[in-house]
């Protein structure tokens, strides 16, 4: 598998947080959209050898961060109720 497509996989209370770190160019978007200030700065290098990010607990799977990342370096997928 091309490196930019191995996925790192956070299981949270709300939802399961993929970042893709070789497609993560360390812009901050998302640490600065989510709303729950939910998502740091990583020790896991980006594309451009500069820190990609992580979440914690506080993420409520909303989504945003996917939908802002202009890289496409975030997937939510959000736990279904039961
Ligand atoms: S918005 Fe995307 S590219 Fe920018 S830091 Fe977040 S995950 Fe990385
Ligand atoms: S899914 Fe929403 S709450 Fe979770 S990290 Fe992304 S923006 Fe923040």
């Amino acid at each position: 598998m091309p490196l930019e497509f191995i996925p790192k996989t956070q299981e949270l209370d709300k939802g399961f947080f993929t970042l893709f770190p070789g497609l993560c160019k360390g812009c901050g978007l998302c640490i600065e959209k989510c709303p729950k200030k939910s998502i740091a700065w990583s020790n896991v290098l980006g594309v451009y050898g500069t820190p990609s990010v992580e979440a914690n607990n506080e993420c409520t799977a909303c989504g945003i961060c996917q939908s802002v990342c202009p890289d496409c370096a975030i997937s939510i997928e959000r736990k279904v109720k039961h």
